[in-house]
């Protein structure tokens, strides 16, 4: 036996590896990359994975040697080993680090996985004549009872997650299994193989020429990495065009991925996916359980499952065959990582089908600028869909001048005239108006005291069903006050409106309707969302107020009016991305008016109906909006025109970030610049002081250069001891 050593990644905040060496006994069988090891690190025993085997070590102090090898199934492949690595070096992140991200958290335990197969649902053989009535009788009584029959059958073995990610109940299964009509096994998986009859025609659609174009350009495209790019407003089949581009990957025994913002916000696109495919499809989101996590990533890795849906994170999925990615609404904010590992699920997607040797398909009715310019400058393939699929027509957005009108709580005239036609004509109406919460402050009458988070230097928000006042920056709570504390005063009252007064005054305007608030607060609950959700399609509310959790994916067939209530919010920001993300939120909050056959309506109230970013975007559409102002940040050289990267710090007194950050501009780059130190647009925050410094460059890879020498100089700036700093690349948030 010779000499080894293995340099290892270790769940540590440190931006390099660690060697250890390995014990003779530990040698056999060979050990390899990508291995879970125990080592110890400090005083703590911690698993590290294999990322290089040498049988030499030019260091001269004593190394410690790995503690224990977990021999189990659960290694990664060299594949994905370079891959993490290659998303290591691209974000400057700590390499442990990401491979504690990448990995589910049972895998991240030195104590052995006891992983029993886990259950799944079947349908029951139906030979009685008993058991078959007891089906026509659920099909007549129980219509839901019957849908998830249907499903199960057809999926024979689908695990509880997936139904309950599809806003099915224990409920409504209990009910299936005391009738005998379904049963719950042990699901042994095997490699998935595909056949013609796991196709289902029932809901396929005859695709439009503009979709039969996209659908062939992929197909000619499933043997390499391209990256198609389709741009179509909400309803106008993008999600037909994901389905059958995908029949042909799964046809050839490959994976498909896909990426989504929010699985529990749309289980009717992850429905669309389980009708159309009777395939074996596991699903990787925050709603799932540690053991339902791990079953997933195994699920990906042996092959079992043919495709995985699922947020963010599920780019790290082991997945061996992968054929395709898909990430739809990759717009979506949610889709980056805002904290610690600062990733963006979209672009690491591509690196990912680049590394694979694959096409990816991103989706959007409001695509982000850098895709659209990726798009327009030929490096993505640029797919249109312009008109809406089916019958269904665009909505019309009309701005309403609310200094000219008469409001009744935040309401003009010619939006309730509007919300009382469309509720007379037995349709919905949708409200949408961004602040939960009763009121986002509380004042007094008469010296004007505002009660601020001392911590955030902000409003606090008062929450009238709770009774408290919630500062929705760092959470921080405190009762209403009787008094004011300035004055003594009694005369203390809201100011402004939020979701929740909005939902309790406007029973006063519309008498007799059936109001529905989702926001955060109203669907905290577990599974409270999916109920809400069923109730509007089943036409028991009228009236549908919401957040921007209304805006995302939701299919709302009767829905043929959308109101916004402020649409001014991003007019005046001083983050060059607010108009883009004020656009993009208008459009899809847009996208839920008449979907169906019936023509929609969209009013958005603003007290400045003649700012050129509005007009543009109402008159002229989302396109030739971001167009516009792609011109604009090319004059301003600002991203997707060039690059940048945000170092953020924070201490308890404002100096020490801002003195730590100037040190850094004392290095000088010849391609790049600096912008800052300014102290961030929300200073102070849950008690710290906030600063940020930007580093911009033309090209990707001077920017790297740049911050490989900042991130080398750091240990030996002054100030590092006293902030805590983090790094953004490619940073799409600058309110931070
Ligand atoms: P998107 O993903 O862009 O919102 P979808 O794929 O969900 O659009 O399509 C919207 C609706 O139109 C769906 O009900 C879908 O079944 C239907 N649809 C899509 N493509 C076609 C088509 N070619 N012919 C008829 N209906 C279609
Ligand atoms: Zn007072
Ligand atoms: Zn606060």
């Amino acid at each position: 036996m010779s000499e080894q050593y293995v340099q290892v990644a270790v769940p540590v905040p440190m931006r390099q590896l660690f060697t250890y060496q390995v014990p003779e006994e530990l040698q056999t069988p060979p050990i390899k990359i990508g291995e879970r090891v125990a080592v110890s690190f400090g005083a703590r025993k911690v698993i590290a994975i294999v990322i290089a085997i040498t049988d030499k070590c030019d260091i001269d102090s004593k190394i410690k040697p790995i503690s224990q090898r977990l021999n189990d199934s659960f290694h990664l492949s060299d594949f994905l080993v370079n891959y993490l690595k290659l998303c290591a070096t691209y974000y400057h992140h700590p390499i442990g680090d990401v491979f504690q991200q990448a990995l589910p958290k049972l895998l991240r335990q030195v104590k052995k996985v006891d992983l029993q197969p886990p259950m799944v649902w079947q349908s029951a053989e139906l030979i009685e004549n008993e058991q078959k009535e007891q089906l026509a009788k659920v099909e007549t009584k129980a219509p839901k009872q019957f849908a998830l029959f249907q499903l199960i059958a057809k999926h024979h073995g689908i695990s509880w997650a997936e139904l309950r990610t599809l806003g099915y109940s224990k409920a409504q299964l209990n009910a299936l299994v005391a009738k005998d009509l379904i049963k719950q096994v042990k699901h042994r998986p095997g490699q998935f193989s595909w056949q013609d009859s796991k196709l289902t025609q029932e809901n396929k659609q005859v695709l439009s020429t503009e979709q039969a174009l996209i659908v062939a350009a992929i197909n000619q495209s499933l043997d390499r990495f391209s990256c198609h790019l389709i741009d179509g407003v909400t309803g106008s089949g993008k999600t037909e065009v994901y389905l059958q581009a995908m029949e042909n990957v799964l046809a050839n025994h490959q994976q498909v991925l896909v990426i989504v913002p929010e699985i529990g916000l749309t289980p009717q696109t992850l429905l669309r996916f389980e009708q159309r495919f009777s395939v074996p499809i596991s699903l990787h989101h925050s709603n799932l359980n540690d053991t339902e996590r791990l079953d997933t990533w195994l699920s990906a890795q042996q092959g079992s499952a043919a495709i995985v849906i699922g947020t963010r994170s599920a780019i790290f999925s082991p997945l061996h065959k992968l054929g395709m990615i898909i990430v739809d609404e990759e717009h979506d904010s949610s889709l980056k990582q805002q904290d610690s590992f600062r990733y963006h699920g979209r672009d690491i997607a591509i690196l990912r089908a680049r590394q694979t040797n694959i096409p990816i398909i991103l989706g959007s009715a409001t695509p982000s600028f850098e895709s659209l310019q990726n798009a327009l400058s030929g490096k993505y393939q640029y797919h249109q869909l312009r008109k809406r699929a089916g019958k269904s027509n665009k909505a019309k957005i009309t701005l309403i001048d609310v200094a000219q009108q008469q409001m009744e709580f935040g309401l003009s005239g010619t939006l309730k005239h509007e919300i009382k036609q469309t509720l007379a004509r037995g349709e919905q109406a949708l409200i949408f108006l961004n602040r939960r919460g009763y009121a986002p402050a509380i004042n007094c009458q008469e010296c004007h005291w505002l009660s601020d988070c001392q911590r955030c230097d902000k409003p606090y928000t008062y929450h009238q069903k709770q009774q408290l006042l919630i500062c929705h920056h760092c959470g921080s709570q405190k009762r209403v006050p009787k008094q004011c504390p300035k004055c003594g005063s009694v005369r203390i009252a809201p100011v402004g409106q939020g979701t929740e007064q909005l939902e309790q005054r406007i029973g006063e305007i519309f008498p007799d309707v059936s109001v529905v608030r989702i926001d955060r607060d109203s669907t905290r609950k577990k599974g409270e969302l999916t109920k809400l959700l069923q109730e509007i399609t089943d036409k028991k509310h009228q009236l549908l107020i919401g957040t921007q959790m209304l805006a995302k994916g939701h299919h709302f067939p009767d829905v043929t009016l959308v109101a916004v209530l402020d649409g001014d919010g991003a007019l005046f920001s001083f983050d060059f991305r607010a108009s883009e993300q004020m656009a993009q939120l208008l459009i899809q909050v847009a996208g839920r008016a008449g979907r169906a056959s019936k023509p929609g309506k969209v009013l958005v109230q603003t007290s400045y109906p003649d700012h050129p970013l509005l007009q543009d975007l109402v008159h002229n559409g989302y396109q030739h909006f971001a167009k516009q102002a792609l011109a604009e940040r090319k004059q301003a050289m600002l991203p997707p025109f060039s690059y940048q990267a945000l170092f953020r710090a924070e201490a308890n007194y404002p100096s020490y970030p801002e003195k730590f950050l100037r040190l850094l501009t004392e290095l000088t780059f010849t391609n790049c610049q600096f912008a800052g130190p300014v102290p961030a647009a929300m200073e102070k925050k849950a008690g710290k002081f906030r600063y940020h410094l930007i580093l911009q460059a033309k090209s990707r890879k001077d920017l790297h250069i740049a911050i490989f020498q900042l991130l080398a100089a750091i240990p030996n700036n002054e100030w590092q001891s006293k902030v805590r700093w983090s790094l953004d690349i490619d940073p799409i948030d600058l309110n931070w």
